[in-house]
């Protein structure tokens, strides 16, 4: 068997060269989340020596808890913004084709209701522009009868018909983690549990981090050429030490997952929340069914997880009760929730959240580039504009768009895998590219079979508990795989089965497992699951 190693399990020796000064960096990206994955890579394919630290896990912040669309964004088009829309588009359909299985296409359907806004002419055209754009044509109208097939017990009252679309669905974190993956491929470097505490200045100008290991409490001075703060929500932090402007706005969204027997969908399904007339959306994700978002000022310090509160419980659980009455859905029908802080460059706290533009910013202070803003589908383009922003401290790098692709296409084609099952292989290849094999085969036939509703198995948990970088149990149930986001009580009945992989595979013995039990409880009892306030 061939064995390939990921290049992610490698911590302990980074860090000792860290401490020994041993490397000279060209560049030092602060934040593990999409945007600092992509930097990494970018930087790193151009022969850049990058290092990424992240202060807690890879994907920990916002890019494991958004809606998980790639989606080019309607609202984009509909606010007249052209260049937006072109842009996420032709991303969208750059990732479906590089990586099918991590990146899916996903139906919308947008009720239509009697003097609502837009109605099906206005819907039609935009969506005709839509899909021009993406070079795809995917839409079309469903006249009420029809639509109502589609979704069992829907209240129609009103509802005149529907407009559908498609755009696509992933599994943001392990959309970070792939992106990594190609930057370790391309000889990038990345830490987790590793906290760019505060700036090193020379002559005031920006020269390196001061870097915590946060496992073991040691610091250690990191000098470089450019640092790139890309901390999403956290950006203001490292950029005030340069420049005491503050202009992230914290928006928070939560998340309802429902069993999917309680409230089955096939396709996303976009409606007007009664209360506020905003869009919130019903959709399928990972053998569950969805419920978001929410979208309001997020007042609790950033360092605390997101946790959805009780306001937002009752405006997401209003609308499904409301349009699914026949469902009887109550709080008892809640599997898990997740919340996410979306770094919104903001203009005053008086616009309505839900108004605010979405796109990204770039700002250099005395040498310290810092981006935030954006959103997943463009995570391509927002990271060549934060490169672009070094380029002169990196010695004149040319920051050009690349032709090539940003995904390697896998050497692995799903008739290599040894499963009869061609959707999920190809599920395995666009999550674990050429690794996807080799996953297979470092486990039993036992561990291969799928859990619950879930296409996740334990060969999945043993892999990433031996090649990932997992250093805590909610690495692996949050975001490593999304079980426990997907499975009831968090999925504790795996509970048998994680102790002995992560005996095996992470050397614990039986007090780390009961602390790491322990620790694991409470992030999913306090932010994973229904409110405490
Ligand atoms: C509810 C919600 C729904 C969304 N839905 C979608 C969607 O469907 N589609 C879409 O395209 N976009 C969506 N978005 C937006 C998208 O998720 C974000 O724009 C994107 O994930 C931001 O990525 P990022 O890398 O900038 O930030 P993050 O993912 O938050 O990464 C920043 C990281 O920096 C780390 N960090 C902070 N300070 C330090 C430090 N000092 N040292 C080291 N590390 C540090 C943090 O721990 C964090 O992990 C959504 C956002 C939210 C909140």
């Amino acid at each position: 068997m061939s064995t390939q190693t990921t290049g992610f399990n490698n911590r302990d020796a980074v860090w000792q060269s860290l401490q020994h000064g041993e490397q000279d960096w060209d560049l030092v990206v602060v934040g593990g989340g999409i945007i600092g994955a992509g930097i990494l890579r970018e930087a790193a394919r151009r022969g850049q020596k990058t290092l990424l630290v992240e202060q807690r896990d890879f994907a920990w912040g916002t890019s494991s808890r958004s809606s998980k669309m790639v989606h080019g964004g309607l609202r984009y088009i509909s606010h007249g913004d052209i260049r937006l829309t072109k842009d996420s588009l032709r991303e969208r359909e750059r990732l479906l084709r590089e990586a099918p299985g991590l990146i899916e296409r996903m139906g919308y359907h947008f009720t239509l209701r009697k003097g609502q806004f837009p109605g099906r002419i206005p819907f039609s055209i935009l969506l005709w522009l839509y899909d021009t754009l993406a070079g795809i044509k995917n839409h079309r109208y469903f006249n009420k009868a029809s639509f109502a097939s589609h979704y069992q017990g829907l209240n129609m009252d009103g509802v005149t018909g529907a407009m559908y679309y498609t755009d696509t669905v992933t599994d943001d974190a392990r959309l970070v983690l792939r992106v990594l993956q190609e930057a370790i491929n391309a000889g990038g470097v990345a830490l987790n549990y590793s906290c760019a505490q505060s700036l090193v200045k020379r002559d005031g100008h920006v020269a390196g981090v001061v870097l915590q290991d946060v496992e073991s409490g040691v610091h250690v001075e990191v000098r470089c050429k450019a640092v790139i703060n890309a901390t999403g929500a956290w950006a203001d932090r490292l950029r005030n030490e340069v420049n005491p402007e503050k202009r992230i706005r914290p928006l928070r969204g939560s998340h309802l997952v429902l069993s999917r027997h309680r409230l089955p969908v096939t396709d996303s399904l976009s409606l007007f929340h009664p209360v506020d007339k905003r869009p919130v959306f019903v959709f399928p994700w990972e053998g569950t069914t969805v419920v978001g978002t929410t979208d309001l000022d997020h007042r609790e310090e950033v360092d605390q997880e997101a946790s959805i509160n009780t306001q937002e419980l009752n405006y997401l659980m209003r609308i499904v009760q409301a349009m699914f009455p026949d469902h009887n859905i109550t709080t008892d029908d809640i599997i898990s929730t997740w919340s996410g802080v979306r770094p919104v460059i903001g203009s005053d706290s008086g616009t309505d959240p839900s108004k605010e533009r979405r796109d990204h910013a770039v700002w250099v202070d005395n040498g310290l580039v810092t981006v935030s803003g954006g959103k997943l589908t463009t995570f391509r383009l927002i990271a060549l504009d934060a490169l672009n922003a070094a380029a002169p401290a990196l010695g004149g790098l040319t920051v050009q768009e690349p032709s090539d692709a940003i995904f390697r296409v896998p050497a692995l084609s799903v008739d290599q895998m040894d499963t009869p099952d061609k959707p999920w292989a190809q599920r395995m290849i666009g999550r674990y590219g050429d690794h996807a094999r080799q996953l297979l085969q470092e486990s039993s036939d036992a561990e291969r079979q799928l859990i619950g509703d879930t296409q996740f198995c334990l060969a999945e948990c043993r892999w990433a508990a031996r090649h990932e970088a997992v250093l805590h149990l909610d690495d692996l149930l949050l975001r490593r795989t999304r079980l426990g986001s997907l499975l009831q009580r968090g999925g504790e009945a795996l509970f048998p089965a994680l102790e002995s992989i992560c005996m095996e595979e992470l050397h614990w013995d039986t007090a780390r497992w009961q602390a790491e039990v322990a620790r694991y409880r409470e992030i999913w009892r306090k932010h994973y699951y229904l409110p405490s306030d």
